[in-house]
């Protein structure tokens, strides 16, 4: 029997190594890694680049503390905002951490700015934060949240896509609208730029802030370093986590200038978060995401492997219902079982990850090639088969 506590249903598999889209198990079987440990390993298992930096910098120094001064932490701070609207980042060390984060400091600026009332919260329906407990019900998942009250407060919750139901949710203590620019979890919905735009000035026309959760759908998934890009948009607060360590644990909560104001020293802080070893690792992500022509590629496959899902959808509608995502972050909505489904998938040695709505989430790394993408259309077509 296991030591571990079951909170996961885990499938009977482990793995020894893993280079580039494949890892290798402990029986020897080698599988195309359409996971990435959920978008984690944004440039795959064991990228030279990476090994190299996490090498270098364990030689050199792991932790110190935030109340020293961090260079590795500036740096990539600094990085983070050149490249997108931000002006400040705070570190920590998980998505829940990033998107708890960002609600502190939407709470403070109003508090900051002599409105304290405003306070709550917009979220939508089939949307994930996290597992701590304002994440937990700010997202309020029915199966996430049960047994685990009293409720976290703060959150009002509308259906995805209800405009009006948005609009009449705002009250004069509203402080923000939190929400994925395309959810993961929920079933690899994508919030269209028609809807981020307007969204945007709703929440300037009330006065309020536009909080874009980017921990799974952030640094390059989409193609762009973030998905709001796509839109044309400027976010105030944007939690990211995912991708940006590749496999090292990595948060951040980014922010502009306007909503900084009330996080003064003391108001946050983390033991682990922005360390110098997971800075590094961080900004070695980043030298090979913002190279030239890295997220022009991304597109490039994410737009050959819709094109070709698409294709599958025709071939066998009475399995797949619909495709879904951009970029990188890719679904399919399906007819019959996900589970069974991903069962076969991985029997067919290709695997995936479930998400709600009935979906299956494609999720490769972003170095992945036409020829793996290909060679997953294979593996996908044979599942479908055997349907
Ligand atoms: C995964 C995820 C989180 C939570 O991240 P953890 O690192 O598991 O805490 C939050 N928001 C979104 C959109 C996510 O996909």
């Amino acid at each position: 029997m296991s030591s571990i506590l079951g909170t996961y249903k885990r499938r009977d598999v482990s793995f020894s190594e893993g280079k580039g889209v494949y890892l290798t198990s402990t029986a020897g079987e080698k599988y195309l890694d359409f996971v990435s440990g959920i978008a984690v390993n944004s440039l795959g298992h064991c990228h030279p680049y990476l090994v190299e930096a996490i090498k270098k910098q364990s030689e050199k120094l792991w932790h110190v503390s935030n109340v020293f001064t961090i260079p590795e932490q500036e740096r990539l701070a600094k990085r983070l905002t050149d490249n997108s609207f931000a002006d400040f980042v705070i570190f920590v060390n998980s998505g829940a951490e990033a998107t708890e984060a960002s609600i502190k400091v939407a709470r403070k600026y109003f508090f900051e700015i002599g409105q304290p009332e405003r306070n709550r919260i917009i979220t939508f329906e089939g949307a994930f934060h996290g597992r701590t407990l304002a994440a937990l019900f700010a997202a309020n998942n029915k199966e996430h949240t049960l047994g685990f009250g009293p409720r976290v407060d703060g959150f009002d919750q509308v259906p995805f896509g209800d405009h009006e139901a948005l609009k009449k949710a705002i009250t004069k203590n509203t402080a923000a609208i939190m929400l994925e620019t395309v959810q993961g979890e929920g079933g690899v919905r994508v919030v269209p730029d028609y809807c981020l735009k307007p969204l945007r000035k709703l929440c300037d026309d009330n006065g309020i802030l536009l909080i874009l959760d980017e921990v799974q759908c952030g640094i390059g998934r989409t193609g762009k370093l973030f998905a709001f890009e796509w839109a044309n948009v400027d976010p105030d607060i944007v939690p990211i986590a995912k991708g940006i360590g590749g496999g090292f644990p990595i948060g951040a909560c980014l922010v502009n200038k306007k909503v900084a104001i009330g996080m003064k020293p003391g108001t946050h802080g983390s033991t682990f978060g922005g360390n110098p070893l997971a800075m590094s690792i961080g900004n070695a992500v980043l030298d090979i995401i913002l190279k030239k022509g890295f997220l022009e590629n991304v597109q490039e496959v994410g737009n050959y492997f819709e094109k070709e899902l698409k294709e599958l959808q025709k071939k066998y509608s009475n399995v797949i219902e619909q495709v879904r995502g951009i970029g990188l972050l890719r679904g399919i909505k399906l007819k019959i079982d996900n589970n069974k489904f991903l069962d076969h998938l991985f029997q067919n040695k290709m695997l995936a990850v479930k998400a709600g709505d009935n979906v299956v989430r494609l999720l490769p790394p972003l170095i992945v090639e036409k020829k793996d993408i290909d060679e997953a259309i294979r593996i996908i077509t044979k599942t479908c088969s055997e349907f």
